[in-house]
């Protein structure tokens, strides 16, 4: 059997290791794709930290990486949907479509969730098996790079689209990967204005390029002041992407009554002593957003790309060879990056 270079966690202790593993075998119901270009995530970088998350989760060795694009070169038995040579990105979550919720159409909710790269094998390796319904084909209009960082996209794209856009005022809080994609999206979709927060430079200046319409810093400015003089009746939705509790409390009060506040971002911590009677006397709607609805965000993705040509390439700050992801992950350690894009070429 040939063997491949792959990125691994090998041991239990923080650090990754690039590990010769056996070119994995395509399975019923699997495809097997040559991974073209792959995206690093927050969630990888947890893994490499082996924070009680991941050391409670992952069963080393694992090859490592949800976010991944590639072209098909294998089908299983079974498969009737996709063809060698279809060029597809990666759907991370592996529901069973057979509990209630995937009944329901729930299916990012499914009970039985295994996650690409920390469950079962992922996708930092010159080939991936995975199955068929997670390889979603992608069209040739999107750059290789961005089509990596699908999985990653699908989450600002569910959250932004979790309530109206056009015509609407947002105020985004956080500027991550995930807060960058959801600027140009709102943007893109016809949001009237885009008020962000965030306390790095590095993101301020990547959001600016995104077209955001006003950044406040609360390091350095009264973001409470800022929001009550520029949106004196409060915006229409506010997208929680920092998980930090100030940036919650400040949705809550700047979001018009009626309005919504959307929460990506997770807690480190349970949250105390937040005003919630004033969700309730201002009939805020609170929804919590989890992965990306399978499949109806994959399609609405697709939309944005080729209907609305949105472009996310400005996100993409670093791109390097994979036996360099030691560096990428000290760069994003750092916090001196938007998206680093592996190639496996
Ligand atoms: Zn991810
Ligand atoms: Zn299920």
């Amino acid at each position: 059997m040939p063997r491949v270079k792959a990125i691994a966690k090998v041991r239990p202790a923080p650090g990754v290791d690039i590990i010769d593993v056996e070119e994995p075998q395509v399975r019923p119901g699997t495809v097997k794709l040559r991974v073209e270009r792959a995206s690093v995530c927050g969630t990888d970088l947890h893994i490499y930290n082996w924070d009680a998350w991941s050391s409670g989760r992952i069963k080393p060795p694992r090859v490592i990486g949800h976010e991944f694009c590639g072209t098909i070169t294998e089908i299983g038995d079974g498969v009737t949907d996709r063809r060698v040579g279809d060029f597809v990105a990666s759907e991370s979550h592996i529901v069973c479509g057979t509990c209630r919720l995937c009944r329901l159409g729930l299916g990012h909710l499914c009970e039985n969730t295994q996650i690409l790269g920390v469950d079962v094998d992922g996708g930092f390796a010159p080939y991936a098996v995975i199955p068929a319904m997670n390889a979603r084909p992608t069209s040739s209009v999107v750059p290789r790079t961005v089509a990596s960082m699908q999985d990653a996209i699908g989450n600002a794209v569910h959250t932004v689209l979790a309530g109206p856009v056009e015509g609407q005022t947002f105020l985004i809080t956080g500027l991550g990967p995930i807060g960058l994609f959801a600027v140009a999206i709102c943007k893109t979709l016809g949001a009237r204005k885009v008020y962000a927060t965030e306390v790095s430079e590095y993101r301020i200046e990547l959001a600016k390029r995104l077209g955001v319409d006003t950044v406040i810093n609360p390091l350095q400015e009264d973001a409470h002041k800022m929001l009550s003089d520029c949106e004196p009746g409060g915006v229409d939705a506010t997208l929680e992407m920092s998980g930090h509790p100030g940036s919650l409390e400040l949705g809550i009060e700047h979001t018009r009554p009626g309005g919504r506040v959307s929460l990506l971002g997770l807690y480190s911590d349970r949250l105390r002593f937040m005003d919630m009677n004033k969700v309730i006397f201002k009939g805020l709607e609170l929804q919590g957003i989890v992965g990306r609805k399978i499949w109806q965000t994959w399609d609405q993705m697709d939309e944005l790309f080729t209907k609305r040509g949105l472009d996310l390439t400005a996100v993409v700050t670093h791109e390097m060879p994979f036996t360099e992801v030691e560096q990428a992950m000290q760069i994003l350690k750092k916090g001196e990056a938007g998206k680093i894009v592996l190639s496996f070429e």
